[in-house]
């Protein structure tokens, strides 16, 4: 039985103080549900003050992204060891908007992106996330361009076996997969439940290729990309979707508690 989960990536938005206020709102509903994990991804530089608020809650603490080294000269980055000192539980990995394929900024397909990720990348994260406990929320998604081709399935089989390149298989038990459209991600644009559902279940054949059908079983894979009150429950019917990445909609703590709920 997979446990639900429904996690919210601010992204680059609210202040520390605000994400407190969303939070403390967030806390009074989320003590209340037992059979769900409610995560929020704040910036890094909020991190230390939500901490305090989760501490006393059922709400989890992610992050939207992490560095594989411990420590060293790497300006600008956060490692995994810096997170864990906060307690982080989650963190995403692979967001379509990190591998730099989203967005006006959108930069022609194959080339780097704006954080220079790659599958490489994405690879040496896992590893880092997993060694330390911290259980990774790995992105997969088609472009537009992709699904209009008709690969869809091929590039989010190559982004899953790229990912868990050299993990053994008994740590994929510590693995979240979302799966996020790109062309659905804050476009208001949804992917139609059935065709999620089928992504998804596509995605759990693979991981059980890459480790065994059982332990994929028990991986959680979450839809993401314009998820909505109104759009949540239908999605999160489906059987092998089992709650949701929310970008947007995770801002406003009436309309996440209503997501929330539809899982
Ligand atoms: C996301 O950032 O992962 C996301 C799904 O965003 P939104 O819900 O705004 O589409």
């Amino acid at each position: 039985m997979r446990c639900p989960l429904v996690a919210g990536n601010w992204k680059m938005n609210l202040t520390a103080a605000e994400g407190e206020a969303l939070v403390e709102e967030l806390l009074h509903i989320a003590n209340e549900l037992f059979d769900i994990d409610v995560v929020v991804c704040p910036p890094f530089l909020s991190i230390p003050k939500i901490a305090d608020v989760c501490r006393r809650s059922r709400v989890k603490l992610g992050a939207q992204n992490c560095f594989w080294k411990e420590s060293g000269a790497f300006t600008g980055q956060v490692s995994v060891r810096q997170l864990i000192e906060f307690r982080v539980d989650y963190c995403i990995v692979g967001h379509s908007e990190t591998r730099g394929r989203f967005g006006t900024l959108e930069v022609p397909e194959g080339t780097t992106g704006f954080f220079a990720e790659s599958e490489e990348t994405i690879n040496l994260k896992i590893k880092t996330l997993l060694y330390h406990g911290v259980t990774p929320i790995l992105c997969v998604g088609e472009t537009l361009a992709e699904r209009g081709g008709g690969i869809t399935d091929q590039v989010i089989k190559a982004q899953l076996e790229g990912a868990l390149k050299g993990v053994d298989p008994s740590e994929l038990f510590g693995l979240v997969v979302a799966y996020e459209p790109v062309w659905a991600i804050g476009t208001g644009e949804t992917c139609d439940a059935a065709e999620a559902e089928r992504v998804c279940a596509e995605i759990r054949r693979v991981l059980g290729d890459i480790g065994e059908p059982e332990i994929a079983d028990n991986i959680r894979i979450l839809y993401g990309g314009s998820v909505k009150a109104g759009n949540a429950k239908e999605l999160f019917a489906q059987p092998n979707i089992d709650g949701g990445l929310v970008g947007g909609a995770s801002l406003n703590a009436a309309e996440f508690f209503a997501i929330i709920k539809g899982a």
